[in-house]
């Protein structure tokens, strides 16, 4: 892969960084772009930061990275580690050459600034206030999580940023990219698909990376919050192994937060007004802050539960009925979640998500589970003959008109009858 060419401009608050991007063998060059505004000084160290976001997808290709301009030795050997990390963990992953003219000075000193990487999710709200009276800016970026075409979502979540920013004093820069859509071997824009998830597993720490390497003129250091605790650390796009091998010797990378569950870390951000006010951890991209039925939403509805911070959480506005929590389907990798949850209802003594932990984790069946392990039971037997046909008897005696085509009872409209006064109606509606 080539890097043709990389340019900087800067205009009514906002400052663009474009690179010209050349695969082997591909017939036309993309460009990768970056919009970033609220900046207090120029861009720099561009090379880097392009170079870091496209040596893990050209590693998945196995084609060498050639940059047009130099890059500091820090980070070309950073990057070698980096490879050589990520080739142990992933076989489809193989070590490329980043070839680059010369390189670039050593960094003679770091500027005391200290950026957050920040979604408003757990993690980041757990890292901001934990390192809150050291952190001056916050990081907030669009077209990772948030899509490029999602408007809605980006305006309320950014708004919801500024308001964070602005209470506790920090200045929030936000950057628009669609390093992304362009990178994310899963996307395939170009040569292998990637079936996968390229950038949950491979990537997302590197692109977060590119865009903070750029900001090495106003930050000395990116906090960038853990995903995983020590206990459960596995091969992840971020990692405390990994992340600190982005860096370009001009601002280090930190990864943060692994000492603590994500129970543990709801109940520290619970003591915050603020941050129970904006947030946000839902991965769907809807244009509500959080969908409040996908897996994560409802986990965290439950964490805050069992921290005693749901009424106050006023971005998970909908009531969600316990029954449809027990019917929720979870993924094996986020067993261990739900054991946290398990263990965080024993402690505190909540009975009733003790139950709803336990059948989530197989360990009980709920009410639905059991009754229908009852029906099977009885099957076979006279009670079980005589309660069908008491059953029976009862759907007959009482089907309604709109149930009757389901059930084909006396006196019920047979299936083409309801067809017809759907029809009917239909022809009406005109
Ligand atoms: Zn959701």
């Amino acid at each position: 892969m080539e890097i043709l060419d990389i340019s900087t401009s800067a205009g009514n608050g906002v400052a663009t960084v474009r690179a010209r991007v050349q695969p082997r063998g591909a017939a036309e060059s993309f460009e990768l772009w970056y919009n970033f505004e609220g900046l207090d000084k120029p861009l720099d160290g561009v090379n880097e930061a392009v170079a870091a976001a496209l040596v893990v997808p050209c590693m998945a290709e196995g084609e060498p990275l050639s940059m047009p301009g130099r890059v500091s030795p820090i980070f070309l050997a950073n990057v070698a580690k980096a490879q050589r990390l990520l080739t142990g963990w992933y076989d489809d992953l193989h070590p490329v050459r980043v070839r680059c003219p010369a390189h670039d000075g050593v960094a003679r000193h770091r500027p005391q600034g200290v950026i957050c990487c920040f979604s408003a999710g757990v993690d980041s709200w757990y890292s901001l206030l934990k390192h809150e009276r050291r952190v001056t800016h916050l990081l907030f970026v669009r077209g990772f999580d948030i899509g490029l075409d999602n408007d809605v979502l980006w305006r309320t979540a950014r708004s919801n940023a500024e308001a964070v920013a602005t209470q506790l004093g920090k200045r929030l820069v936000t950057c628009e990219t669609n390093l992304r859509d362009v990178a994310d071997k899963s996307r395939g824009q170009w040569g292998k698909t990637f079936t996968g998830d390229f950038w949950g597993e491979r990537l997302h720490g590197a692109a977060i990376a590119s865009v903070a390497l750029m900001l090495r003129r106003m930050i000395g250091e990116l906090i960038l919050p853990a995903t995983h605790t020590y206990t459960q650390l596995l091969p992840w796009g971020t990692s405390p192994l990994l992340d600190p091998l982005w860096s370009d010797g001009y601002v280090k990378i930190t990864h943060d937060g692994c000492e603590k569950d994500r129970v543990a870390k709801v109940r520290s951000l619970a003591a915050s007004d603020i941050a129970l006010a904006t947030l946000r951890v839902c991965y769907v991209n809807t244009p509500e802050i959080n969908c409040g039925r996908c897996e994560k939403c409802l986990r965290t509805v439950m964490t805050l539960k069992l921290c005693r911070a749901l009424e106050r959480a006023k971005t998970f506005p909908r009531p969600v009925p316990l029954a449809e929590l027990r019917g929720m389907i979870i993924p094996s990798h986020l067993r261990h979640h739900y054991v946290a949850l398990r263990e965080e209802a024993r402690r505190i003594g909540d009975m009733e998500m003790l139950a709803t932990t336990e059948i989530l984790l197989g360990e009980r069946r709920s009410a639905v589970q059991a009754s229908a392990r009852l029906r099977r039971a009885m099957r076979g037997t006279v009670f079980g003959q005589v309660l069908r046909t008491v059953k029976q008897a009862w759907r007959t005696a009482t089907v309604s008109p709109i149930n009757a085509h389901r059930y084909g009872g006396p006196g019920g409209a047979t299936d083409s009858d309801w067809k017809a006064r759907r029809s009917s109606v239909a022809d009406h509606k005109g």
